[in-house]
């Protein structure tokens, strides 16, 4: 079973999220792929009681609980939603809201304490691919990210070189499948209930078939394809 997520950013208004998730919850229930999308928080609420079998994403949470928190994202109200998953750690909210790894850290410790799954991003520049330290890159932001001491539940790792989101370059297929399996390699040494490796940076129709033959890619973490009514159809 490959994990699909589509992750819809800030790109759609309201109607657009709509007529998508009608076309991702009419996909067929397989034991082939697990279909989750992240559409924007604002619409999470109205999506969930129009199409309650949604396996839903947020985007992001924050570390501050119920009270007297402006702006805040609580995860005790994404759980009410029945939301079980959240993206952290996505390159966008690391640029945009200044998210660090220890950041991310805490966050996966509010998902586990909330029973909600995340999706940790990670994932390296292109200066730093560029002189062939990505590895080394990844393993500190995996020390930072989790910790020996902590017993994981559930946990999905998305690889995301930043320098392929949006940008229609991606690593070659060897390089992802290496990485991933490195990745897979360094998380033996923390105690997951159960883990999966993803690959995210401009998936698209053209290159889905052979990035979800890696055999070490659990599945993709989709951005401005998944908006594609034609890619979501892909998976029918
Ligand atoms: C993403 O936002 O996680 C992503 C992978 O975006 P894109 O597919 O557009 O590169």
């Amino acid at each position: 079973m490959k994990y699909i997520i589509f992750n819809w950013k800030s790109y759609l208004n309201l109607p657009e999220t709509l007529k998508l998730s009608n076309l991702v919850n009419k996909l067929p229930n397989t034991k082939k792929y697990k279909f989750i999308y992240s559409p924007n928080i604002l619409f999470t609420s109205l999506i969930k009681s129009r199409f309650p079998k949604s396996n839903l994403s947020t985007q992001n949470i924050d570390i501050f609980g119920r009270g007297a928190n402006t702006g805040s994202i609580d995860i005790s109200l994404i759980k009410d939603l029945k939301i079980k998953f959240s993206l952290l750690g996505h390159s966008e909210v690391r640029t945009n809201l200044l998210e660090t790894d220890q950041l991310v850290a805490a966050k996966l410790n509010q998902c586990m304490d909330h029973q909600i799954t995340p999706i940790v991003c990670i994932g390296e520049t292109l200066n730093i691919y560029k002189s062939k330290k990505t590895k080394n890159f990844l393993n500190n932001q995996i020390s930072t990210i989790f910790s020996k001491k902590n017993k994981y539940q559930e946990v999905i790792l998305a690889y995301e070189p930043i320098w392929s989101i949006g940008t229609g370059l991606t690593p070659q297929m060897s390089e992802i499948n290496e990485i991933c399996s490195f990745l897979m390699n360094i998380l033996k040494k923390y105690s997951f209930k159960k883990i999966n490796i993803l690959y995210g940076g401009s998936v698209n129709l053209d290159n889905i078939k052979d990035i979800l033959n890696l055999p070490s890619v659990d599945g993709v973490l989709v951005g401005s394809a998944s908006i594609k009514a034609s890619f979501i159809k892909f998976f029918k």
